[in-house]
């Protein structure tokens, strides 16, 4: 891997791209991809991660773009629809722009909302769609008291499993123990970031399974490795990705041995904008693994501005000594 600063600079591409419904606070989502001999690979942590978090996304976006993928073994990945917590007149909206989804990751705990508008929402959605798998993501919102509420209030729309409903896994396994009962899966997401994590949770008895994402695990190679160390069912993610970076978490979802549920792979649908033509989207249902290149004219359309593409290489230089 050629970690020279300049180098690496020039090969970095910095986009911006308006999100067609707002989340995770946010109503735009900067990313930067880097070409390479095998392809293109996306970094994007979230702004305020810090350098020595970034260098786990750099390693895997360099790896993608710099490495052949390893061996796939399916052709086409499932993947669900993700809702927003957005009002249930919007939801069937949002729903529509995800084609053919069978699944349903809706979020619940938002900041300043209560849980009878989680309620509201998760009913709107069985109501639209009466077959769907539902999942709940409270992304730690609860503490246990409130999700062992939560749960037993959502309950009666068949969930699929619960996506990290309390913040810590000591939480998360106190939690697991009281709604066992329930047989309502808990999954771990925020407590699965680091290489150490999954065995932690699986230790602990936290989680029925992990959400992975390849960026925050070091690249699709690392992450299989800690799936098959940790012995849990694996559901991949993205986070909020460019058709990039979810091309890369679909390679690791068809290079996992076993798939059980949908992945999370479908968010490209909540952009407004991307690098690709065709952009990474849901057809049917699923998603291809296959590389994705940007759109010159879309790059160059999407460039961030000037000061934002300064501030990249800021954060670039600063997170390249933790490598
Ligand atoms: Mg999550």
């Amino acid at each position: 891997m050629d970690l020279d600063l300049e180098r690496l600079a020039d090969r970095m591409h910095v986009v911006s791209l308006p999100l067609a419904t707002r989340f995770r606070g946010v109503d735009e989502r900067e990313v930067a991809l880097f070409s390479g001999p095998a392809g293109w690979g996306e970094w994007s942590p979230f702004l305020e991660y810090p350098p020595e978090e970034a260098a786990r996304w750099l390693r895997a976006a360099l790896e993608d773009a710099d490495l052949e993928r390893p061996a796939q073994v399916r052709a086409s990945v499932p993947v669900n629809a993700t809702l927003p917590a957005v009002e249930p007149a919007r939801v069937a909206s949002v729903l529509a722009r995800y084609d053919g989804c069978r699944t349903v990751k809706a979020k619940v705990a938002e900041r300043g909302q209560l849980l009878a508008d989680d309620v509201a929402r998760i009913a709107e959605v069985r109501a639209l769609l009466p077959d769907a798998r539902i999942r709940v993501d409270a992304n730690g919102g609860w503490n246990v008291d409130e999700a062992e509420t939560a749960i037993r209030a959502l309950e009666r729309f068949d969930l699929e499993y619960v996506e990290q409903p309390c913040a810590s896994v000591e939480e998360l396994a106190e939690l697991r123990g009281r709604v066992h009962r329930l047989g309502i899966p808990i999954a771990a997401d925020e407590s699965v970031r680091r290489a150490e994590d999954p065995l932690r949770v699986a230790r602990a008895g936290a989680a029925d399974l992990l959400v992975v994402k390849a960026q925050p695990l070091g690249g699709v190679r690392a992450a299989l490795a800690i799936v098959e160390e940790a012995g849990l069912p694996a559901v991949v993610s993205s986070a909020l990705d460019s058709s990039v970076g979810l091309s890369m978490g679909a390679a690791l979802a068809a290079s996992l041995p076993s798939l059980p549920h949908d992945c999370g792979l479908g968010t490209g649908a909540l952009l407004a904008a991307d690098v690709a033509s065709p952009p990474l989207v849901p057809v049917g249902g699923a998603v291809s693994p296959a590389r994705v290149a940007p759109d010159p004219a879309l790059l160059a359309s999407l460039a961030a501005r000037p000061a934002r593409v300064d501030a990249w290489r800021a954060r670039l230089a600063a997170t390249l000594p933790h490598l």
